[in-house]
Formats: C-alpha cells, structure tokens, sequence
C-alpha cells in the first residue's frame, strides 16, 4: 500500500468514526551491511518498507444486533439531515438469500422497515408467487432485506458515491455477518455497491456473479419494474428470480 492508498484508506475509516487504530509492531532489520573497514563513505539511509496492517471492516463474532448498535443515531454522512427513521433491514437473520436494494423512500422513511411501499410490495409477491409456483416453501420473512444506504435520499434521488462508500461498511458487515447463500442485488445502485463492474444491468443481470466468494446475482429494481413499459424487464426478472430461489432452497 503507497502511501496516497494509506491516506485515503486512514480518512475513509476517519469517516466512520473510527478514531483508533491498531497496529503491529514492526520489526526493525537486522543489520547486515560489509565489515567497517571496506566502508569508504556512510551509505545514504534507505527508507524501510512498513507493512501496515489494518483493522478488518468486519470485526470478529460481528453480530445484526452489534451492527446496528455501532450505526447508532447515525450522521456519518449527509442522509441523516432529513431522515426520520435509519432503515437497517428486516427477516431472517439466517436467511438463505439476502435481498439488497438502493435506499428507504418514503414509506420505509415512516416505518423504518425496507420495501414496504409499492415496489416492496411487488417484491414480497415477487418472492412469494415465484417461490410457490417453483414448489419452494418460503415466505418473505425466510429472506432479509436491506439497502445500500440506510437513510433516505432527498426526493428519492441516486445516493451519492461517498454516502454509498460510508453507509456500505454496515452493509458489508450485514452481508459477512448473514454470510447468505446467495445475494440478490435490486437495481444499477445495489450493484455498483457490490460489484467494480463498468457495464449496465442490462448485460449484467441474469448471470451469476460474486461478493466475497458468495454466489451473487443482479437484476432489476422492483420500482423500475412497476412502470407500464417495462414488460420484458418484467418477464427477465421473473427468471432472476426464479434462478436466485432455486439456488438458494433447492
Ligand atoms: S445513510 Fe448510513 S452513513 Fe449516512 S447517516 Fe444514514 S446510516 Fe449513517
């Protein structure tokens, strides 16, 4: 790590509110240089490389409840001016299947509970129709759901790339913590927090990928869906869907 990487590093932990960090003693080299009668001249001090470790962004024995716990009354970032409610996540802290979208609106704003407007609800039938019409026994509450950032965007805009990297620890940490067998990423924002890729959703849905070794898979967001013209994205998400069910319960 150079050191532009180590100060960058330092202050994205800085706007997390971690203030202290631990590190390793290092080893200072032994010397090894010629005897002292062949030196001619004191050679210039090579500067010795240090290897920095940091803290793990996912604390050991990390639990729902101590995620939540460590967000606390939350300003890290700009979204706290105008919540009402931090919108953590909801269901199965075992889930099989992780559900990630974008951020709250404004019904999940009033009641602090992800999808539960409109397009929460043509999700929770998306998962209950397609999981009872493939012979799959479960409920939305087998899965969990959660955002990538956990206040809600003024007028529902796009979070922004830094609210999206500060509010993405405590999503990391969900994500490590529930270790799902799968993940089903809701929409373009949901998959840019999750994946480096530079190419849409449209070439990027329907196809396996993967965070951190799990099994990953995107497709579109539900309030995307609930417009008129979107059949064919309608009828693609319905097979996403049915990919992502079946790996995960079969
Ligand atoms: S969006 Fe996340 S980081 Fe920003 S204030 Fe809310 S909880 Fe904190």
């Amino acid at each position: 790590m150079d050191q532009e990487q180590l100060r960058k590093r330092l202050e994205f932990y800085r706007d997390l509110g971690v203030e202290q960090i631990y590190r390793r003693g290092v080893q200072e080299p032994v010397a090894s240089g010629p005897p002292a009668a062949a030196v001619t001249a004191p050679a210039a001090k090579a500067p010795t490389p240090v290897d920095i470790v940091l803290p793990s962004l996912a604390p050991d024995n990390d639990t729902l409840a101590q995620i939540r716990a460590d967000i606390g009354e939350c300003r890290r970032c700009r979204l706290c001016e105008q919540r009402k409610n931090i919108v953590f996540g909801v269901g199965n802290e075992s889930a099989r299947l992780v559900f990630v979208g974008e951020g709250p609106g404004a019904d999940e704003d009033e009641q602090g509970i992800p999808f539960v407007g409109r397009a929460g609800q043509l999700l929770t039938q998306m998962i209950e129709n397609t999981a009872a019409k493939e012979g799959i026994h479960i409920k939305r509450s087998d899965v969990y759901i959660c955002n990538v950032v956990k206040c809600r965007p003024p007028e529902n805009r796009t979070p922004q790339p830094d609210e999206m990297e500060i509010c993405g620890q405590f999503l990391y940490r969900q994500l490590m913590t529930i270790r799902p067998k799968a993940i089903c990423a809701l929409g373009a924002t949901a998959m840019k927090a999750l994946l480096s890729s530079k190419l849409g959703i449209t070439k990027m849905r329907g196809e396996w990928q993967k965070w951190n070794e799990i099994p990953l898979m995107i497709t579109y967001h539900p309030s995307y869906l609930l417009r008129q013209y979107n059949q064919q994205a309608k009828r693609e998400a319905w097979e996403d869907l049915k990919k992502v069910l079946h790996f995960a319960y079969d």
